[in-house]
């Protein structure tokens, strides 16, 4: 027998058991604030709505705090405490992202983050701060837990609403507003309209695309998928980050190796040359500003022919004895109890290539989290601007944490001054619809979401990685094309397989959308590197921007976003 509480969640009342993986969602959900995503986006924005007294449910796929990039993240943030000022964050953030950066944001985040951050404490996250970096800790590999587990208790002490196991698969609109979403309960099937008078997207990145990443398995991408469908504009998202030191060991899981480990043993190619030293970079104090560089020299390497399995190695002989690193130590020595028990590191090399990270790229906001379309906000990954061409390491907590607050706050304002819900069900009964003949399908070989998903990661790793060319994008794209005519044949046998089947959709439309535009950037800049455009170009320091335009995908150019007064003068940045 379920036990079951009434919750009030706006105006309307749904049933909720006590354990998550067996609640029963009710026909329609209302509340003054809907927030999509459990991470440190989601749930920070969740705290600030709520402060502002109105009612807000928050949705998650994932339980919240968990399973998410944030839970993973290795827990450091930017931002400027100590000697390190916030002029000084804002140029190493636009010099990082080269140049690309919406500056406005970046000139937000830089002044707010420091004041932000330790207001943490009071929601019972413990952070400390140093010289430029603050930092959360947790359990092995799950650092950003010490940052999203408390938040989750503090939202939920403070009256959000959270609702796992539900994937958002489309946006409700009523107008050009946005009026709500459909959820998809992936436990018991249900499709749940969602009826919010303000939506905040929070739902993260889309590793997942990729077949290289370390990103856990559900950041396949909704978000930027319904927004585009919903009509928002989506911003830099032909630039994708790949973290350079990846353990691609065959057989075992595929995670991001400290660069303090890489540093302290040899990164060479199979010619046995230290190829990174010999451009005049260090793995461990290059990766927070340089990871676009140190990922392209690795997969040169891969693809001139020097390296194992499509890696370079990492030879870790005498590592231990060397001490370097110290903190790092203990964290290795547990990787080799978990992972590398049965390698001997005296004899052996360890694989290492590039992993995809994060999306620089994603939904355009401005400073309060808004978007275009009215009603819907969005923070955290799944937006773009504040990093430009190539993030800094640490600045997608700090992101995060800023940006939640602010579009939780506008948000909720924006609730407040509506009189009434405006509603509508029109995505979700489509959705249903749709899923009702995913699921009356026959089993047609080659047509089941896994293997859909599979042949799209490896086309996205092999020809939208980190080296493209009109050639592979032009093979990506008409790959994204065999795989979405597949779609029409796309079938499921469970309830759990209809979830997959929404995010193979998802993964296909940002696949599109990512592989588009980088065709049409022809030049390289950042994490954007093309064989076939192999220099920066200024007359390309401009934003591709993408847009939905009935059903064709529109690409425009746009004027990167200065501050006035020029910021990048007076800190000295030419921006070229
Ligand atoms: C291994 C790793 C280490 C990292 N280390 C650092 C670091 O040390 N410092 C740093 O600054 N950055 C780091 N990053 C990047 C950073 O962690 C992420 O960019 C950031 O945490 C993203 O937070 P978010 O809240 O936007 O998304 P996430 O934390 O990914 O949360 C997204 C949420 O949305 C939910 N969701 C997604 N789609 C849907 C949907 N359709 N319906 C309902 N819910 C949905 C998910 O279930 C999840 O709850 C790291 C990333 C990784 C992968």
């Amino acid at each position: 027998m379920l036990s079951k509480a009434i919750i009030h969640a706006g105006q309307d009342i749904y049933e909720q058991s006590s354990k998550s993986s067996e609640r029963i969602a009710m026909r329609v959900l209302k509340t003054d604030v809907l927030v999509i995503g459990g991470g440190a986006a989601g749930l920070r924005a969740a705290i600030e709505a709520r402060q502002a007294n109105v009612d807000v449910l928050l949705v998650s796929k994932t339980p919240a705090g968990l399973a998410n990039c944030t839970a993973y993240a290795g827990g450091g943030f930017q931002a400027p405490f100590g000697k390190f000022t916030p002029k000084q964050h804002f140029e190493r953030t636009v010099k990082g992202g080269k140049s690309l950066n919406n500056q406005k944001l970046v000139d937000v985040m830089t002044r707010e983050a420091a004041a932000r951050l330790l207001e943490l404490r009071e929601f019972g996250v413990n952070i400390e701060t140093g010289d430029g970096t603050a930092r959360v800790k947790g359990p092995f590999a799950m650092n950003g837990t010490g940052l999203t587990l408390p938040l989750s208790r503090y939202a939920r002490s403070s009256g959000v609403i959270i609702l796992e196991n539900v994937i958002v698969a489309g946006l409700e609109k009523s107008g050009d507003c946005a009026v709500g979403a459909a959820g998809f309960n992936r436990l018991n099937g249900e499709v749940i309209p969602l009826h919010a008078k303000s939506i905040i997207l929070a739902s993260g990145g889309a590793g997942r695309i990729y077949s290289r990443t370390d990103n856990p398995v559900g950041t396949t991408g909704e978000g930027y998928a319904i927004a585009y469908s919903a009509g928002a504009k989506l911003i830099d998202m032909e630039f994708v980050q790949f973290f350079p030191f990846g353990l691609v060991e065959p057989g075992l899981p595929m995670f991001l190796f400290n660069p303090g480990i890489v540093e302290a043993g040899r990164l060479v190619n199979t010619e046995g040359k230290e190829f990174l030293k010999d451009a005049g970079f260090s793995p461990g104090r290059d990766f927070i500003e340089h990871r676009d560089t140190l990922s392209r020299l690795i997969c040169t390497e891969i693809q001139e022919g020097k390296g194992d399995r499509d890696a370079v190695l990492l030879d870790l002989k005498g590592t231990e004895e060397i001490g370097h690193g110290l903190t790092m130590l203990g964290e290795f020595k547990e990787i080799k109890r978990r992972w590398l028990s049965k390698v001997d590191l005296t004899k052996q090399c360890l694989h290492i290539a590039p992993l995809e990270h994060y999306f620089m790229g994603g939904i355009e906001i401005d400073e309060n989290g808004a978007t275009n379309v009215l009603g819907l906000y969005a923070a955290g990954e799944v937006t773009g601007g504040v990093d430009g061409a190539n993030r800094l390491g640490g600045n997608a907590l700090t992101n995060t944490i800023v940006f939640g607050a602010r579009a939780g706050r506008a948000a909720a304002e924006h609730a407040k001054s509506l009189e009434r819900f405006e509603t509508s069900d029109l995505s979700a009964r489509e959705i249903e619809k749709d899923l009702k003949e995913v699921r009356a399908r026959p089993q047609s070989p080659g047509a089941g979401p896994r293997e859909i998903r599979k042949r799209l990661q490896a086309t996205m790793t092999k020809c939208v990685g980190v080296i493209r060319s009109k050639e592979t994008l032009e093979k990506a794209y008409a790959c994204i094309q065999e795989l979405s005519r597949d779609l029409s044949r796309i079938y499921a046998t469970t309830t759990w397989e209809l979830g997959e089947v929404l995010e193979v959709e998802s993964m296909l439309t940002v696949a599109e959308i990512a592989t588009r535009c980088a065709s049409e950037r022809r030049e390289s800049r950042g994490a954007h590197y093309r064989l076939d455009h192999p220099n920066e170009d200024r007359n390309w320091l401009k934003n591709l921007l993408v847009e939905r335009s009935g059903t064709e995908m529109r690409i425009q150019m746009r004027e990167i976003v200065r501050t006035k007064p020029s910021l990048c003068d007076e800190v000295g940045i030419e921006v070229r």
